[in-house]
C-alpha cells in the first residue's frame, strides 16, 4: 500500500513513511492510493468479534508493509488497554433510531484518545526498528495536547513537548497534561492565544536547521495514521446494528474534519453509510459551504465547544481530493486560493459529490446548551458541549428506517463549566482518575518567542 499526496506533487510514501512524516512536502495531505474495500461477508464475519479484533481486521491492509500481523495486533492491544470501558466504543440508544457512540473512555476523556494511543505504540515499533528518536512537538487548545502526552509517555525513543495557551484551557485539560510524571513529557505554557502556539509550531517545522537537530515529528489530525484509527468505530458501531444487512447515518461534531473523514474511507472501504452529517458550532465554514459552495475563512469565535473552534478545516482537503476525481492539481488550486485570497468556490460537480455523502448543520451557543439539559430531562445522558451539537444536528436528520448514530466525543467532565451552566449539575470525573485535583503539577511557563523555545527544546530533549 503506497501514499499519495492530495496535491499531486510530493513523492509517494509508505505507511511508516507517512505516518512518520505528517505533511507532504508540497503541503498536501497523504491518502491511500486506492482504499481497501471490505466484502459483505467481511464485514458480517466482524459482528461479535472485540473493538480490538475488528481494529485489527480495518486496519492491517492499509499497514501492510510497515508493519507485521503480530507487531500490529500487539500495537492495538496495548493502545486501548488502559480504557475505562471493556467495548471501548460502547452505543446507547438515545431515541428511536437515534444512537450514541460513546467516545470517551480512554484515559484523556475525548476520542483523539482513540487514534493518538495506537499512534503512540506504531511509533515506538517503527523508530525501533530504524534505530531513530524524534522529538514531538505539538501545538493545542486542549484535547490533543492531553492525548498525546498520555499516549506517548514513558515511550523510549521519543520525547513531547506540548505547548498551550497559558489561562486559557480547562483545568482539567490543564491537569491531564502538567500531572504525568514521565522525564520524556513537557508541558509548556505559553503567553499569548491558541494561534500563538499554532504559529509557533510551524515556525519550527519550517526552520529546517532545527527541524533535522531534534528530529522534529508532528501527531495532528492530519496526520493519516490517526485518521485511520478512527474508522474501526464506524465499523463497531455500524455492524451492531445490522450492517452490512441495513444502511446507517452517522453525525459528528466536526472541527478539522478528521474524525468525519474516517466515516468517509469507512463508507469507501464499503460499510453502508447512507449519510455523513457534519455537526459544526457557530464556527461554521464547512456548513457555509456545503450550502453555498463558497469556502471561505472567517475569524475564530470562542465557543462553549473550544475543540471545534476553527477557522479553517485542515483534513477537508482529503474530501476535496475526491470530489474533484483524485486530481492533485485542482487542489493544490483551491488551496493557493485558500491562501492567496482567503477562500474558494467549489465547483458545480464537485459540490454535487460532496452532498451526495455528507449534509450539514450548524448549532447556536445556546441551542447547545439547551441540547445538553433536554438530553438529561429526555433520556439521561449528559453530553459535552461538542456531543450536544452532534446531538442536535444528528436528531433533525433522522431518517427512518436507517438508525442515525451520533458521536459523543468527550466525556462532559471535561466541560464541567459549561455543562453545569446548562443543567446545574457539575459532572464528575471517572473513579479512575478522581483524584486528578490531588496530583502535583509539573509545567514550564515560557515566553512567545521562538528562540527561547527552540533552546528549551533542546536542552529539554533525551539525547
Ligand atoms: C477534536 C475534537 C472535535 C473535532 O474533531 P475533528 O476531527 O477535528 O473534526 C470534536 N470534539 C472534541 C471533544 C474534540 O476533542
Amino acid at each position: 500500500m503506497r501514499y499519495i499526496s492530495t496535491r499531486g506533487q510530493a513523492p509517494e510514501l509508505t505507511f511508516g513513511e507517512a505516518m512518520l512524516t505528517g505533511l507532504a512536502r508540497d503541503g498536501g495531505l497523504y491518502v491511500p492510493q486506492t482504499v481497501p474495500v471490505m466484502s459483505a461477508d467481511d464485514i458480517a464475519a466482524l459482528a461479535g468479534q472485540s473493538y480490538e479484533e475488528v481494529a485489527f481486521r480495518v486496519m492491517f491492509p492499509f499497514v501492510g508493509e510497515t508493519f507485521s500481523e503480530t507487531e500490529l495486533r500487539g500495537a492495538i492491544a496495548r493502545a486501548y488497554a488502559g480504557f475505562g470501558h471493556v467495548a471501548r466504543a460502547p452505543l446507547v440508544q438515545l431515541d428511536q433510531g437515534h444512537f450514541l457512540l460513546e467516545l470517551f473512555h480512554g484515559p484523556t476523556l475525548a476520542f483523539k484518545d482513540f487514534a493518538m494511543q495506537i499512534i503512540g505504540q506504531l511509533f515506538q515499533i517503527e523508530l525501533a526498528k530504524q534505530g531513530k528518536r524524534v522529538t514531538i512537538v505539538g501545538a493545542t487548545s486542549g484535547d490533543t495536547g492531553s492525548a498525546a502526552i498520555e499516549a506517548f509517555k514513558g515511550l523510549e525513543n521519543v520525547d513531547v513537548f506540548i505547548l498551550f495557551p497559558h489561562g486559557r484551557v480547562s483545568e482539567v485539560q490543564r491537569r491531564q497534561m502538567t500531572t504525568p510524571t514521565e522525564a520524556n513529557v513537557h508541558a509548556l505554557a505559553m503567553d499569548g492565544t491558541f494561534d500563538d502556539c499554532q504559529n509557533r509550531l510551524k515556525d519550527m517545522f519550517n526552520h529546517f536547521e532545527f527541524r533535522d537537530a531534534v528530529g522534529l515529528a508532528g501527531v495532528n489530525s492530519i496526520n493519516w495514521a490517526r485518521v485511520l484509527a478512527q474508522v474501526v468505530y464506524y465499523f463497531t458501531a455500524a455492524v451492531s446494528l445490522g450492517a452490512p444487512g441495513r444502511k446507517i447515518s452517522f453525525t459528528v461534531p466536526t472541527g478539522n474534519f478528521g474524525d468525519i473523514f474516517a466515516g468517509f474511507i469507512a463508507r469507501e472501504m464499503g460499510l453502508p453509510i447512507e449519510k455523513l452529517v457534519i455537526a459544526t458550532n457557530q464556527n461554521d465554514i464547512l456548513h457555509r459551504c456545503l450550502t453555498t459552495g463558497e469556502y471561505r475563512m472567517d475569524g475564530v469565535k470562542p465557543s462553549i465547544s473550544p475543540s471545534m473552534d476553527i477557522q479553517i478545516s485542515s483534513n477537508f482537503e482529503r474530501a476535496l481530493f475526491w470530489a474533484y476525481g483524485r486530481d492533485g492539481a485542482a487542489v493544490a488550486q483551491l488551496m493557493d486560493e485558500l491562501k492567496t485570497q482567503g477562500g474558494f468556490s467549489v465547483s458545480q460537480g464537485a459540490l454535487q459529490g460532496l452532498r451526495e455523502i455528507y449534509v450539514s448543520g450548524r448549532v447556536s451557543e445556546d441551542e447547545t446548551s439547551e441540547t445538553i439539559a433536554q438530553e438529561l430531562a429526555r433520556s439521561g445522558e449528559l453530553l459535552c458541549p461538542h456531543s450536544a451539537v452532534g446531538v442536535r444536528v444528528g436528531a433533525a436528520h433522522v431518517a427512518a428506517p436507517v438508525p442515525m448514530v451520533t458521536l459523543a466525543t468527550a466525556h462532559p467532565a471535561k466541560f464541567p463549566d459549561a455543562v453545569e451552566a446548562a443543567t446545574g449539575i457539575r459532572p464528575g470525573l471517572p473513579p479512575r482518575m478522581a483524584d486528578l485535583f490531588d496530583r502535583p503539577e509539573r509545567v514550564t511557563r515560557v515566553p512567545n518567542d521562538l528562540a527561547a523555545l527552540e533552546a528549551l527544546i533542546e536542552a529539554g530533549r533525551r539525547k
